[in-house]
């Protein structure tokens, strides 16, 4: 019995193939997104054919009152929440500080930061054991741009992805005594949609595979495998843990 998990931004890319990891191991799950229904429905029905619940939530996580709605939607629908997975991210267009706006930044930093500590905030009163709950695990989704700092491309995308690596520390040390594990994935450079929308094409991604380590682009079921990990028992001594996953950049 896994219990109950949350994947955001699930719908594609990431999150799609930790949902579709977390149903193989045996999760019932809640799969958000934020604008792509059709993907999002697709997605679930494939997964219901697994045999585990499968519920499709769309709430935008930086948005306070969808994420609370979102919530009570997996409470009444399918029940108190053991797992969640913060992976739902933007990135942005690839400019130099001098040619950022402040707009960029509130939205980044709305989705990636404000949305993972809602979420993470829902899920720690809905699993502590000194609230009622049964404990779980949350895994947030970094990247290996919060060490690397993306210059010239996006410091502020990296910057969110820092303050992530700061909020699984202190999360981890905090919630642990009620029952609560956190962990981190660092992500290097993984074959999505999400180069597009910082105007990465095909060829630079291509490029800059052939500088890594290991000479090639990651797979998001790469990804999904080191979050399954952390969320499972298998971890239950990982406390606060931020594995990279990124071909040894
Ligand atoms: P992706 O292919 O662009 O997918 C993003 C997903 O997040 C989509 O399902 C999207 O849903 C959803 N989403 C976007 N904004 C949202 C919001 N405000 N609320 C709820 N859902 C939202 O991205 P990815 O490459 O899989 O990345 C997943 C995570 O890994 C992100 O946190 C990213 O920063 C991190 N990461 C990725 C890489 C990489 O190279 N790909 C590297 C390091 C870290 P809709 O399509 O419905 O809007």
């Amino acid at each position: 019995m896994h219990g109950i998990a949350l994947i955001t931004g699930a719908s594609r890319g990431i999150g799609a193939a930790i949902a579709r990891q977390a149903v193989q191991a045996g999760y019932d799950i809640a799969l958000n997104y934020a604008r792509d229904t059709a993907a999002a429905e697709a997605l679930a029905a494939e997964l219901r054919g697994l045999g585990r619940r499968v519920l499709c939530v769309q709430a935008d996580v930086a948005d306070e009152g969808q994420v609370l709605r979102m919530f009570e939607r997996i409470d009444a629908e399918l029940g108190r929440l053991t797992a969640l997975v913060n992976n739902a991210g933007i990135v942005v267009p690839g400019a130099r500080l001098q040619d950022m706006g402040v707009e960029r930044w509130q939205r980044v930093f709305g989705v990636n930061v404000i949305g993972s500590l809602l979420c993470a905030r829902e899920a720690a009163r809905r699993m502590s054991t000194r609230q009622g709950g049964a404990g779980g695990a949350i895994v947030n989704l970094s990247s290996r741009a919060a060490q690397l700092g993306s210059p010239g491309l996006y410091v502020d995308y990296a910057a969110t992805k820092g303050a992530i690596d700061s909020l699984t520390v202190g999360l981890a040390r905090e919630l642990i005594e009620e029952g609560i594990r956190v962990n981190g994935v660092r992500p290097g450079i993984i074959e999505t949609e999400i180069h597009a929308d910082s105007g990465i094409a095909g060829p630079e991604l291509a490029a800059a595979a052939a500088q890594l380590p290991i000479r090639r682009l990651g797979r998001a079921d790469e990804v999904a495998a080191a979050v399954l990990w952390l969320l499972s028992e298998a971890a239950s001594y990982t406390v606060g843990a931020t594995l990279d996953v990124s071909g040894g950049r």
